[in-house]
């Protein structure tokens, strides 16, 4: 668990490293980042938005990419109890008849598992070995003086400034920090056009099992996690008015038999319980480092949730990142940064542009294309839909193959 603490109490502690660090931002990358760097014998800075009870968020499919990096944060035993191994993964086409099946495990196991966690225990588990954080905080100022770069932070309450030899911007898909850095046409944004309903719903026998409904004008995802299924409703933008049990009515008159786990997923989201929307939008910062301040996570490049991949990349970047960080001192910071940004940008945007074509595919308006899809989707093997990230799998930055 981490210690909430005051901001200036942390930058107290960090003033006898030989790299002061600030990260904003302590969700998968920034949490990554920060712990693996104190487990490299660093103070770094961990400031947080958020309040210390955020809510638990969202599910996440985790590649085996994340193996690496949890063994280097040595909570492998945590992130194994907090989640659930995911083998099997079903795909029913427009009229809800079953098209495909898969074996998750099958296609990944020399790699390691593909699991499901959701967000809030992941951050527990990279929580896990301790450390420190200042919530309510964020930065509103970054200026480059001399040989270190000044940050303003604001608490809520006072604005602290203080010196830094590097700053790590972490703080997600719609950054404000990276505005302080870049400029707005440095960022480009992708927009599906649609957006999901995100809700937890109940677990069922199949712990192993993910299934997806690809229909026209709908996608419904469910994956599981320890406990729960997070699922998620999608439809196009102009749907999205009418409101959650409008289009889930919609839905069901459309595909009225679609199996009993995504009957009963449907039946829940709409009894009550919280969800939230999530625009399907992502973006590319055209610079992953300016001087001495590097981006890394979303903030660097933001993930649609498609291909299930964004958090492990954001988690082996904060790996790479913080190596390239731990071996250098003050001096060395804007070459580390770089280096940092050489070998991880090619890899995140082939993840990224993977993610753009799967969302292509799945978020599909019309009648015609969608039998096409459903079609080719019977007999395209998995392998050949997911060999870019097998690709990535295979390639791993040399450091990362080695700590496996
Ligand atoms: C519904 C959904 C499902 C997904 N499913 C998967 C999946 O199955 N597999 C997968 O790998 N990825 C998935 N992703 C993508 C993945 O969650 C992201 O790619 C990943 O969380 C990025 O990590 P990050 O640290 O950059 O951003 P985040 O995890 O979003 O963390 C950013 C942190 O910064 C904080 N913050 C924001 N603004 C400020 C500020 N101004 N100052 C300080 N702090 C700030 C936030 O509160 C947050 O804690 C999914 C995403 C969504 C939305």
């Amino acid at each position: 668990m981490l210690d909430q603490t005051p901001v200036q109490a942390q930058i107290d502690a960090s003033r006898g490293d030989r790299l002061r660090v600030l990260v904003v931002g302590a969700g998968v990358a920034g949490l990554t980042t920060a712990q693996l760097l104190r487990r490299r014998g660093l103070h770094p800075v961990l400031i947080e938005r958020a309040g210390p009870d955020a809510p638990s968020g969202y599910m996440l499919g985790l590649m085996p990419l994340v193996d690496p990096v949890l063994k280097a944060l040595g909570v492998v035993e945590e992130y194994v109890a907090a989640s659930v191994y995911m083998d099997r993964y079903r795909i029913r086409g427009r009229h809800g008849a079953l098209i495909n099946r898969y074996s998750l495990g099958g296609l990944f196991d020399v790699y390691g598992d593909y699991r499901g966690i959701s967000r809030g225990e992941l951050m527990r588990v990279l929580a896990s070995r301790g450390g420190t954080v200042s919530h309510r905080s964020t930065v509103t100022a970054l200026e480059r003086r001399g040989r270190a770069v000044t940050a303003v932070v604001d608490t809520g309450e006072a604005a602290v400034e203080a010196e830094f030899d590097a700053v790590i911007v972490a703080d997600g898909l719609h950054s404000a920090t990276r505005g302080l850095v870049l400029r707005p046409e440095q960022v480009t944004a992708y927009d599906t056009g649609w957006g999901g309903w995100v809700v937890w719903t109940d677990a069922d026998d199949d712990t192993d099992l993910g299934e997806e409904l690809w229909g026209a004008g709908s996608f419904v995802g469910t994956y599981p996690v320890k406990d729960l299924i997070g699922t998620i409703i999608c439809c196009s933008n102009e749907h999205r008015a009418a409101g959650l049990e409008a289009f889930v009515a919609e839905l069901r008159a459309d595909i009225p038999e679609a199996g009993p786990r995504i009957d009963r997923v449907l039946t829940e989201a709409v009894d009550g319980r919280e969800t939230y929307f999530w625009s399907l939008t992502d973006c590319r910062s055209d610079d992953w480092s300016v001087g001495r301040i590097g981006l890394v996570g979303d903030a660097a490049a933001g993930f649609l949730p498609t291909a299930g991949i964004g958090a492990g990349m954001a988690m082996e970047s904060a790996w790479v990142l913080a190596e390239h960080l731990a071996d250098c001192d003050a001096d060395g910071v804007e070459a580390a940064l770089a280096g940092y940004e050489r070998t991880q940008r090619p890899r995140v945007e082939a993840a990224q542009t993977n993610s753009r074509q799967l969302a292509k595919l799945l978020f599909n308006e019309s009648g015609t294309a969608a039998a096409v899809r459903d079609l080719a989707t019977r007999f395209i093997p998995l392998t050949t839909a997911l060999r870019p990230i097998r690709k990535l799998l295979e390639d791993r930055p040399a450091g990362l193959s080695r700590a496996r």
